[in-house]
């Protein structure tokens, strides 16, 4: 098996007369933190959303855990199933419990049985701090928690890579503290994520890489420390001047 588990080659997309993609190239190896940083409307959720082909790219390949999303004959419903996705927005099932929530995908897409969709689902909430919410509905959590159930729910299902999409910006900011911790902690089990944020201090002490995207191109990429604490590129340094 290859060591790269997202590979974004001449990566274009556009909307209408808008381009909003000009010619990405990324990737992120096993066990890898990758985080992408820029200024809104640069391209960071639609970069995520070619990679599980949410968007259909106008040019260049994506190929993610072996399979190129690309390809039209692709088995795209296989080959999502090795991306975990996490939104801005929580995205939970409201008219289902926690424990609802995380086992359903696991049943119907993995067939797994009750008893061991459960026992995952629970070792799952666990880690994410979230146990005795289990019977809880979404609507009875606080946004963090909702968060940090919707990352119990992507790790249910066993994924080869983990996408963030600012997954703290939509929280009160005394819940986001608990959310990167998590998220810190997956890291640090060796998970490999791809995660656009706003989190400097997240991206600078968890990332192993930094892409710093802006107008549709990666304008400067390189180890978190150099290209948040020592930028190469005026449009990264003026960025940071303004987040940090
Ligand atoms: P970011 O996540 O960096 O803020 P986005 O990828 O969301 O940027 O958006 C980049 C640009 O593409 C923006 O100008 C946005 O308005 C535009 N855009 C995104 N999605 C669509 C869409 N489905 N249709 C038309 N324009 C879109
Ligand atoms: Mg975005």
């Amino acid at each position: 098996m290859s060591d790269v588990i997202v590979e974004v080659s001449g990566l274009r997309k556009a909307f209408g007369t808008l381009e909003v993609l000009k010619g990405i190239d990324m990737s992120v190896r096993r066990g890898e933190v990758v985080c992408i940083i820029g200024p809104s409307g640069s391209g960071k959720s639609t970069l995520l959303r070619c990679v599980n082909l949410l968007e259909e790219p106008n040019a260049g390949t994506v190929v993610v855990n072996g399979f190129e999303m690309t390809d039209p004959d692709v088995d795209i419903d296989r080959a999502r199933r090795g991306i975990g996705m996490v939104f801005q927005a929580f995205n939970l099932f409201g008219h289902l419990s926690v424990l609802e929530n995380l086992t359903v995908a696991q049943r119907k897409v993995l067939k797994r049985d009750r008893d061991e969709a459960e026992r995952i689902a629970m070792r799952n909430l666990e880690k994410v701090g979230l146990a005795e919410k289990a019977g809880s509905m979404p609507a009875q959590l606080s946004g963090g928690q909702q968060q940090r159930a919707a990352i119990a729910r992507a790790l249910a299902m066993d994924p080869a890579v983990m996408l963030f999409d600012e997954p703290t910006s939509a929280l009160d900011p005394e819940l986001v503290g608990d959310v990167l911790t998590v998220m810190r902690q997956l890291a640090e089990e060796g998970m490999t994520m791809l995660v656009v944020t706003h989190e400097m201090q997240f991206a600078r002490e968890v990332a192993d890489k930094v892409l710093f995207m802006d107008g549709g191109v990666v304008v400067e990429e390189g180890q978190a420390a150099q290209v948040i604490g020592e930028p190469r590129h005026e449009r990264t340094r003026s960025f940071l001047a303004r987040v940090l």
